[in-house]
This record gives structure tokens, sequence and C-alpha cells, in this order.
């Protein structure tokens, strides 16, 4: 596969440059010259086939020729060792997304990403130096894709006192190839040494850096397995990719015990309700329904940062700074993926498949604290900004057909400092306990570039 800048139709390079390089040298992000489509033989069983086998199917034609089918395989196995199950609550389905070691969708594409990167410089002598800046969740699913990845050490920067304690621990606890800086400073700041990093020709002549953002591609398109793997069970009337032929119940109805109805019935395709903010994820689930998973259409759902879903409307795409919010990791005003679904899609079709919808802080709070009370269901701020989007388009009537998948991007947990006071204890999964009991190992230095040579 070919992979151009959004900016410029010329000098394509392979899947491996596109990855390594991550942003375009004209400051464009990369995109395939074609999305690919699934064979008829693939399309008709996405049922069926096991999480593994469909991210296969998905990636391979992505980086064919550079990485054989075999070497896929075994890569898959390793980046995904759990899945994606579609549950029902309430009326609708729930995408969980956060059965990964960090407990967001990210581990997803950072997991694909590490063990890509591992397998295209098997040949070079020189280990790669990867430097992220984080607000939080990036750096955590970053720097565990990429634990014990041979030849490939990362620094994360985070702002000091600004993550969360877990989100420290996910950062700063693994050792080993992981070097965690906490910044003296905001997360701008650590974004600016990273950037001053990269520019930096005395830095450059010692180590071979690469960035590990949401932009780079390679996490992009692991990104569009799991709304495959999803629709194509719902489209064959079944739901959850571990096999059963009917979702799994989360907590029943407690108004009136009635039989509740997901909408599932063979032959009809999913909407997804993606909570976003670079617009990574909404952009993955796009590629998978342009190369053939049976998808509906999406809402574009986000907090009080609308960029999106303003430019649905109005026609006019119009950054702005970012506002915070509860669900703080889709606090974005310049969506960084929007160059990229702008160079597939025009306005007018983004509009006949795509819905925006931004939801404000008190009503997701409303929604966490409504849904734990009828379902006894936890959703963390983000999928919660999700689900009130829905509630916005159903109560229109703009969704009228299909059953409707809300994506929740993390485990509650992971946000117990906003949830509990609205539900109550939130009961931690053993993955994110384990991170609780470790140990920071990480180095304060100031905000300043010297600083973070000398550190590197
Ligand atoms: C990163 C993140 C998002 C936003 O995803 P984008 O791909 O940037 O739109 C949403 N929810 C959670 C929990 C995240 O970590």
């Amino acid at each position: 596969m070919r992979y151009y800048s959004t900016r410029r139709r010329e000098d394509p390079v392979n899947f491996a440059a596109a990855a390594l390089t991550g942003l375009a040298p004209d400051g464009g992000l990369f995109v395939p010259e074609a999305i690919p489509q699934y064979p008829a033989a693939v399309r008709s069983s996405l049922g069926t086939m096991s999480f593994h086998d469909i991210a296969l199917e998905t990636i391979k034609p992505y980086v064919h020729g550079e990485i054989p089918d075999a070497v896929l395989e075994d890569l898959v196995r390793q980046a995904f060792p759990f899945s994606a199950p579609l549950v029902g609550v309430g009326d609708r389905l729930v995408l969980e997304l956060f059965h990964g070691p960090t407990a967001a969708f990210k581990d997803f594409g950072a997991r694909f990403m590490a063990r890509a990167f591992s397998y295209l410089r098997r040949n070079e002598e020189r280990p790669l130096h990867i430097l992220v800046a984080t607000s939080g969740d990036t750096g955590g699913a970053v720097a565990d894709g990429f634990f014990g990845i041979e030849g490939i050490s990362v620094t994360v920067l985070y702002p000091k006192g600004r993550v969360s304690p877990l989100q420290e621990r996910q950062i700063a606890a693994l050792g080993g190839n992981i070097t965690a800086l906490s910044v003296e400073g905001s997360f701008d700041d650590c974004q600016a040494l990273v950037k001053a990093a990269f520019g930096d020709a005395d830095l450059r002549k010692r180590l071979v850096l690469s960035s590990a953002n949401s932009i780079n591609v390679s996490r992009l398109i692991p990104q569009a397995v799991y709304y495959a793997v999803a629709s194509g069970r719902a489209f064959a009337g079944l739901t959850d990719p571990d096999g059963a032929a009917t979702p799994r119940v989360t907590g029943a109805d407690r108004g009136n015990g009635a039989a509740v109805d997901y909408g599932i019935r063979a032959g009809q395709q999913v909407t997804f309700c993606v909570p976003s903010g670079n617009f990574g994820n909404l952009t993955a689930g796009l590629y998978a329904m342009k190369m053939g998973a049976p998808i509906r259409g999406f809402i574009a759902a986000t907090n009080i940062n609308k960029t999106v879903p303003d430019y649905l409307t109005t026609g006019n795409y119009q950054t702005r700074p970012s506002e915070a919010t509860i669900s703080n990791a889709m606090d974005v005003g310049a969506p960084s993926n929007f160059e990229r679904m702008a160079a597939h899609w025009s306005l007018e079709e983004m509009r006949q498949i795509i819905r925006g919808v931004s939801v404000s802080d008190e009503d997701t709070r409303k929604t966490i604290a409504a849904i734990h009370d009828r379902y006894g269901y936890f959703l963390d701020p983000h999928g919660a900004v999700g689900w009130n989007a829905a509630d916005n388009l159903i109560g229109t009537n703009s969704i009228t057909a299909g059953p409707l998948a809300i994506l929740a991007t993390a485990h509650p947990a992971k946000f117990a400092e906003t949830v509990e006071p609205l539900t109550g204890p939130i009961p931690v999964p053993p993955s994110l306990q384990q991170v609780m009991d470790r140990t920071i190992h990480t180095r304060i230095i100031p905000a300043d570039i010297s600083a973070l040579k000398e550190a590197l």
C-alpha cells in the first residue's frame, strides 16, 4: 500500500515509512492511496470469524508486501490478548473497549504500533527512541504498548501533579525500556519540549527519534478492527465476540423487569456512537465502513469542545482553544485527525453518515447517575458523553432503524473521582488494581530543553 500526505498527492511512501515517520515532512498526515475492500468471502463471514482473524483481514492490505501474513498473525495475537465485548445495557448496546492493560481503547492502537515498529526495524542496528508528551491516557497506553519491546526505548513526558495517581503509575511504574519524566509545567510545556527535541540537531545526531502520537497511521488502522467485529456480529443477528448468541447483559432494567430489545435483527446495520476528541477513533470507524463492514453511520459525540459538530452544522471548520471538562481525554479544540477525515470525505459525504452532538458536563454527570440507577451499569465520563448524545438524537427521531452501539472508551474506575460520587464504589478490574500497587520511578525535570537533553 502506498501512503500520501494529506497535503500533497506526490512522493508516496510505504507503510514502514508512514508509520515510523508519523507526521509527513510537509506537516500533513499520511493516508492510504485508497481504502481497501474486504474480499466478499470475508465480508459475508464477519459475523462468525474470530477477533484475531478479523484483525488479520483488516490490517493485511495496509501492510501488504511489508509484513508477511504469518508475521502479522503473530503480531495481532500478541497485540490483542483481549477483545471488545458488545454488551446489552437497557435498550442499546455498549461496545466495551476497556479490556486492555491500561483500560482505555488506546491499547488497541498502541500495542499494535509497538509490535509493528519492532518488526519494521528488525534489521536496524541503532535503537529507536520514542518521545511522547501526554496529558494522561496516551502516555499510559504507549508505555504499556512498548514495554519490553526489543530495540525501542520510550520516554514519556507528563505534567507534574496534573495526571491522576493511577495514570502516573501506568506511565512511571514500568521501568525497563520506559523512562518517565515528570515535567515542572503544563501539558503544553511537555509538548513544546518534545517539539524542541525533534528540532535539536545535536540530539538528532545522537539518537534515532520518533513519536507515537494519535496521528500515526499505525495506531489508526488497528482501531478499525473492533468496528468490523461488532458490526459483523450484530449484522449476523449475533452479538458477543465471545461467541454468545445474545448480548452479555450487564444489569437488567430495575424499573419493570420487562424483556429488553437491543434492536438486533439479522441483516441490520449498526450505528456507532463515538465519544471523540482528536477523532482518530471515529476515523478508524469510517475506514471500517468503507472497507465493507455493515455500518449504517456514526454519531460524533463531543463534550463542549465541539469543533466537528459545529462544522457538520455550519460547514465552517473553526478550531479553537480547548476547554477543560470531566471527559478530559476529549478536551480538544483542534482535532488532529480531522485533516485525515477531510482528505477522504467531503462535507456532504460526512453529513450523510455522521451526526454531531455536543454534551455538557452537567448532562454527562446526570447520565452516569441515571444509567447506574436504572441498570446498575457504570459508564465513565467519556462513554456517558456518548450515551447522552445518542439520547439527544433518539429524542428527535434522527435515528430510526437498526441497533445502536455506544463505544465505552475507558473503564469507569480510571475516572473514579468523577464517577463514584454519582454511583458509589466501582468494582476495580484486576489489571488496574495491580497498577495501583506498583511503585513509581520518575525523574522530575524543569520545563527546559537542556534538562530534557541531559535526561536522554
Ligand atoms: C483518547 C480518548 C478519547 C478520544 O479519542 P479520539 O480518537 O482522540 O477521538 C475518548 N475517550 C477516551 C477515554 C480516550 O482516552
